[in-house]
């Protein structure tokens, strides 16, 4: 098999041979026929994450080695079992959950592989969707496509489920509760989705960008602010009609994540999910006279997977806006990202 692979960072992605994947056990390869393009792969092809205070966290030190093919929101067509495979079979075209942990340990035994800390992501320690071929160690991290188009059943597999278990954190919420989304970006559009989905229907979305905050009302918002405005926070209160329950940023930088930890009444969460990077200043007292819960999420798992693609085949999940690229241009795909071009998600197509 082929793939296009990060070889050094910051360098073109390059076309690689690899040796074809065989399956054993209870494996199964699958051939990859979707793959999106996600921020993540942006720092993985950079090859490391601001960590905020002039630290930074290199991914060659948590063990990823180069070269290595990224991609880790992917559908693919199982082509081959290991003996012991069952649950799919040979056609079948499936989401696969790339989050994989050790799957021993008491946390995976519990369902959250992605918790593990042994991780084996898709796309991160092992080739991902921009290769010909992706194996999962069993079915249970597959979930069939069905009468989803496949495009965008793809994106499920991270921005899908991450927005899912960040929302997940702020419940319960009621339906005309506000919640505040920080970037309207692949997750930010995805979320929005995904709550109109569950039933909300006050949702503000605040980015820097105008064409991505006209996607956010398109895909349902009930008001989409402009992040660069002076007095954001009044702004955001007039919006929202007072401070807020539910905040979930998705940008994740010291100035977004600063004000949404504004926005909270006492009581509120405020869910980080982006890795844009920095740090905020945090008054301790202020935790105390104002009591906020600040939640971290990392994706989600495997029955996430299930019930986004569930809520999806239902035809609730409003289908974010898909730009479908050759899989020969993954480097251009990466450079639109970078630049802010991208409306929803690039998704690279197998030729
Ligand atoms: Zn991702
Ligand atoms: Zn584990």
């Amino acid at each position: 098999m082929g793939a296009w692979a990060i070889v050094e960072n910051n360098k073109p992605l390059q076309w690689i041979e690899r040796a074809p994947l065989t399956p054993v056990g209870s494996e199964v390869v699958l051939s990859v026929t979707h793959a999106g393009v996600c921020h993540s792969d942006l720092h993985f092809w950079h090859g490391a994450y601001d960590m905020g205070g002039g630290k930074i966290m290199k991914l060659v030190d948590r063990g990823v080695q180069l070269p290595r093919a990224p991609g880790h929101e992917i559908v693919g067509r199982v082509t081959r079992l290991g003996p012991d495979a069952a649950g799919v079979k040979v056609g079948d075209l499936c989401i696969v959950y790339p989050w994989l942990g050790c799957g021993e340990c008491a946390v995976c035994k519990a369902g959250n592989d992605n918790l593990c800390t042994k991780p084996h992501g898709i796309g991160i320690l092992h080739d991902g969707g921009f290769g010909d071929e992706v194996s999962v160690p069993n079915a249970r991290m597959l979930v069939l496509v069905g009468n989803i188009d496949p495009a965008f059943a793809a994106t499920l597999a991270c921005s899908g489920i991450t927005v899912y278990s960040a929302i997940r954190k702020v419940q319960p919420l009621g339906a005309d509760e506000p919640v505040v989304l920080f970037g309207a970006g692949g997750l930010g559009l995805q979320a929005i989705s995904m709550l109109r989905a569950l039933g909300h229907r006050n949702i503000v979305s605040v980015d820097i960008a105008a064409d991505k905050r006209e996607a956010a009302l398109e895909m349902g918002a009930s008001a989409a602010l402009d992040g660069k405005s002076e007095g954001l926070v009044e702004r955001i209160m007039a919006a929202t009609g007072g401070p807020v329950k539910a905040a979930i940023d998705f940008v994740n930088i010291g100035a977004t994540a600063a004000v949404a930890l504004e926005c909270l009444i006492e009581g509120g969460k405020l869910v980080l999910v982006g890795v844009g990077g920095g740090h905020i200043e945090l008054s301790l007292a202020g935790m105390i006279f104002r009591p906020r819960t600040i939640h971290g999420t990392k994706t989600g798992n495997p029955q996430d997977l299930r019930d986004v693609a569930a809520l999806a085949r239902e035809g609730k999940l409003k289908p974010i806006p898909v730009t479908r690229m050759p899989k020969s241009q993954a480097n251009e795909a990466l450079h639109l990202l970078e630049e802010g071009k991208v409306r929803g998600r690039i998704v690279l197509v197998a030729a």
